[in-house]
């Protein structure tokens, strides 16, 4: 796992000293390092690249702030995209619709409407869904996402890809609806599955490749369509514990273009990574505001909780913790750290050994920049909190700190109630 720089007991994020960005902006605050956010862009966009043509889609929905789609936007990024929310939010930081590809679940007939006008790919889940869009338009390249019968994750929240999941268009049905795509008139132009999310081995990887290669060579005996691109979905994890390795890219890429270069006349490899592009690049901060001797259990309170950072409360997430004022102290005790949402499940870490935490240190929570800010809530009547960027010891906000009025804005009072 990624640590930071120690400059005299502070811990150092972006040239800075964590805990002066803290003073600066307040907290909680979810603050990325647009030099590591880079640096994961072309990590793995270069590991594929080197084997074969290989698009990178960012899948936003793990952060979707607009300054760092504008800054992926500046490395060339592709989109994966889930909600039509999405794929406008990337058209407003710049990227070209061509460059964003939506892949949805139980997709209405509103949303498709709204997706074709904006000239983005469609990556279409189901037949149903062929059918409805084929009323809207057939001027439009087509894949189809497949469930490959291959699953992966870190909870079984994020397995997507197994047999019977909620998913794509079932392997059995897959030549099938490529067959009636071709009649219906479109353009079909690629396949597309998703194991899951956060695996730290390459194996579901290979595993799905190995799946789609030989649907690519049965579609095209059976129907005559010869696809373009094959998209092998995200779900390459990051490590979130100090002692675990990272995932090795270059041996992931090396395997999986082998089988699609051996097996199969794709010309374009695609991969949808979201955590692994934003995970380490982003650190919250939090401030202690109370500590607590409960007896069997001491606790570290906070002000953020899971309305911030809901994964720990959710999938029993773990996210290493510091101290960044304390950064090179020996640890003394085993605390919770703990927020101010009234549920006993509010929790950001369990059980950590910290040095001496004191009222008015800055904790800072590490990897959280996927699935972190984009799954926060106003639960409680807590406003959003603040987005920073920091670039080689330069800070600038990127998301105001929502207030307390803007809880109410799209609320109405009944004229009648207010008498
Ligand atoms: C969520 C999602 C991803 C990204 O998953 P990560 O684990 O963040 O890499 C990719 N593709 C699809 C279709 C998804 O739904």
């Amino acid at each position: 796992m990624r640590d930071f720089e120690n400059d005299h007991g502070m811990m150092i994020f972006g040239g800075m000293k964590a805990a002066e960005i803290a003073d600066r902006f307040g907290t909680p605050v979810y603050v990325t390092d647009e030099q590591i956010l880079r640096g994961n862009y072309r990590r793995i966009h270069q590991a594929f690249n080197k084997y074969m043509p290989t698009e990178i889609h960012y899948a936003c929905k793990a952060n979707t702030n607009l300054a760092i789609l504008s800054i992926l936007n500046q490395e060339g990024t592709h989109i994966d995209a889930v909600s039509i929310g999405e794929v406008l939010t990337s058209m407003k930081a710049g990227i070209p619709p061509e460059r964003i590809m939506y892949t949805g679940v139980n997709v209405s007939d509103a949303e498709l409407k709204a997706l074709v006008e904006t000239g983005c790919r469609i990556n279409v889940d189901s037949e149903s869904e062929l059918e409805r869009l084929a009323k809207i338009t057939t001027d439009i390249p087509l894949s189809f996402r497949i469930t490959p019968g291959v699953a992966s994750g870190h909870s079984a929240k994020v397995m997507t890809g197994g047999k019977g999941a909620k998913f794509g268009v079932p392997f059995s049905r897959a030549v099938d609806t490529y067959a009636r795509a071709k009649d219906l008139g479109f353009e079909v132009k690629g396949i597309h599955a998703h194991t899951g999310s956060g695996g730290l081995s390459t194996e579901p990887f290979t595993d799905v490749v190995e799946v789609l290669c030989g649907l690519v060579n049965d579609i095209e005996s059976e129907t005559g369509i010869q696809l373009e691109f094959l998209d092998f979905g995200g779900g390459i994890g990051v490590p979130y514990k100090m002692q675990e390795e990272e995932i090795d890219m270059d041996e992931v890429a090396m395997e999986v273009t082998e089988i699609v270069k051996d097996e199969t006349k794709i010309k374009t490899l695609a991969l949808e990574p979201g955590r692994y592009i934003v995970c380490d690049s982003t650190i919250l901060l939090t401030r202690c505001v109370d500590v607590k001797d409960a007896g069997p259990k001491k606790y570290v309170g906070v002000d953020a909780g899971f309305n911030t950072l809901i994964r720990p409360a959710f999938y029993d997430s773990y996210h290493y913790v510091a101290i960044a004022n304390k950064f090179n102290k020996a640890c003394t005790a085993k605390y919770d750290v703990v927020g101010p949402i009234c549920e006993t499940g509010d929790y950001l870490a369990h059980d950590r050994v910290l040095p001496d935490p004191e009222e008015g240190d800055v904790i800072a929570i590490y990897n959280a920049g996927a699935y972190g800010f984009t799954m926060s809530s106003n639960y409680n009547s807590r406003p959003l909190c603040a987005e920073v960027l920091v670039n080689e010891g330069e800070a600038e906000l990127i998301r105001e700190p929502e207030t307390i009025e803007e809880l109410w804005r799209h609320q109405i009072i009944p004229e009648r109630l207010r008498r």
